[in-house]
């Protein structure tokens, strides 16, 4: 470490930077990290844990809805927003320190300010203070994207949401990505009126149409009002502080929040990677190559910075390959196939591998199996709504080459159908073998 004030000086306290810190230390690297907000990055502070939570608790009202079919007579019910949104906030708190005492019990320095690239070993602090480091990591992550419209900072994104002060009565989300629908259900659940609002006609593009072409009907039915081709173009404040959404051809919606959910950009403002010759990608990414080493050598990023799979796994897989790679002699990439991803949807869907439009054109000859369903949870219910599973397999090979799923649990299903599509298994040994009875999931072994 000749010279430096420390081996390993990363940028951004998240997924990718806490994992690639923990374990340079452990590889014997003297680290420091420093982090502008809370310990714990997006997913912890303000991303898939509290969503998570919140979740959960919107299934209550699905499971309230259900019990009086199944015997249960429940008076007096009520929801409290303030009482969830505490409770969540302190697990976010909980979780916060068990990331900070993982950087103490691994000797890792932490600086609560924001650190900027001075030089390619070098980190200015807001303070002033300027460090060495023989290797700088960037895992600044991402940040939401608003597009310009009048009245945009009337618009609240996910960095917001968690701390509403009461449940809006009036929602309306722009964009149908995994953000935007993630919160419909939350709040369509909780009982605000949500309407989605969306510059195409598309919803979660990126999964398989047909599985978004069954969600898009449950979503209505379940009351979320969809408006496409809409983009919105203004949002008025009223004199009641309620908000007037333009967009579109119709009337103006009213609104008592509007969440704008409309992609995830890298935050690399004003971090001074100019300085070092690195030249942002169009997205504002810092391009990396598959050891997560940018153009200036002695500095590397993981994470949604890098713009590759805005996923936290994905973030904690490239921060330990990138630690081992350069501190533990151990030079490892990471494997960008076969990522399993969900949306938390009410009811979910999540799927691995190849969507049967991307397989047909990439492959010759493609099979796919079906599982149109009615989720056993459903018989007793008057939701009507219908699970739907799909295997898409190279007729050549018989190699499975994706699974797609709707339906509940679908997120808790498909990570263990991940491992066979991963492992390359066949349509033949998944038919081999036995089903699990009664579930959702032996629909993946039974479909012919
Ligand atoms: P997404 O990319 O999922 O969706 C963006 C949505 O906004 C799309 O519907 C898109 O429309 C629309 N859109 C994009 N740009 C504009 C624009 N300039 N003006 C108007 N509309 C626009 O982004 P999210 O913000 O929902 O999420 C960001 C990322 O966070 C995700 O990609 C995902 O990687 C991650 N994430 C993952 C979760 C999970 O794993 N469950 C949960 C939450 C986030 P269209 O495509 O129709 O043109």
């Amino acid at each position: 470490m000749a010279g430096f004030d420390y081996d390993l000086f990363v940028i951004g306290a998240g997924s990718g930077g806490v994992r690639a810190s923990r374990i340079a230390a452990s590889h014997g690297a003297k680290v420091a990290v420093a982090e502008e907000f809370r310990v714990g990055g997006t997913c912890v502070i303000r991303g898939c844990v509290p969503k998570k939570l919140l979740v959960y608790a919107s299934h209550f009202a699905h499971s309230l809805h259900d019990a009086p079919t199944y015997g249960w007579t429940i008076e007096g019910q009520s929801f409290d927003w303030a009482k969830l949104r505490d409770f969540v906030a302190s697990d976010v708190d909980r979780l916060e320190r068990a990331y900070t005492s993982t950087l103490d019990s691994n000797k890792v320095e932490h600086f609560h300010e924001r650190a900027t690239v001075a030089g390619p070993n070098t980190v200015r602090l807001a303070s002033g203070r300027e460090i060495s480091a023989k290797v700088i990591l960037i895992a600044v992550g991402a940040w939401p994207v608003l597009p310009d419209f009048a009245g945009v900072e009337h618009c609240i994104t996910s960095n917001e949401v968690f701390n509403l002060p009461e449940l809006p009565k009036r929602v309306v989300i722009q964009g149908a990505g995994y953000i935007a629908l993630e919160f419909a259900g939350v709040f369509n659940a909780l009982g605000s009126q949500v309407t989605v609002v969306n510059r195409s006609d598309k919803i979660l593009r990126g999964y398989d149409h047909d599985l978004t072409d069954r969600l898009l009907p449950i979503l209505q039915a379940r009351g979320i009002e969809f408006g496409f081709n809409r983009p919105i173009r203004a949002v008025e404040k009223q004199a009641d502080g309620s908000l007037l959404v333009h967009g579109g051809e119709g009337e103006p919606i009213v609104a008592d929040v509007v969440l704008v959910a409309t992609g995830r950009r890298p935050k690399t403002d004003g971090l001074g990677l100019e300085n070092v010759g690195i030249a942002l990608g169009r997205n504002g990414e810092v391009p990396v190559d598959a050891y997560n080493q940018s153009a200036c050598p002695s500095i590397y990023a993981v994470g949604d910075v890098t713009d590759r799979v805005q996923l936290t796994p994905v973030a904690i897989r490239e921060g330990h390959a990138f630690a081992d790679t350069v501190f533990g002699a151990m030079p490892r990439t990471t494997a960008y196939d076969h990522i399993p991803s969900a949306v938390f949807t009410q009811p979910p869907i999540a799927a691995v591998g190849l969507t049967e439009a991307e397989a047909r054109a990439n492959y010759r000859e493609i099979k796919v199996f079906k599982s149109d369903f009615r989720p056993m949870q459903n018989m007793f219910s008057d939701v009507a709504e219908r699970g739907y599973y799909k295997l898409v397999v190279d007729g050549a090979t018989d190699r499975v080459l994706g699974v797609h799923m709707l339906s509940p649990d679908a997120p808790e299903i498909l990570q263990a159908a991940a491992i066979a599509v991963k492992a390359g298994l066949t349509k033949a040994q998944f038919d081999a073998t036995v089903a699990l009875h009664p579930s959702m999931a032996e629909e993946l072994v039974l479909m012919r």
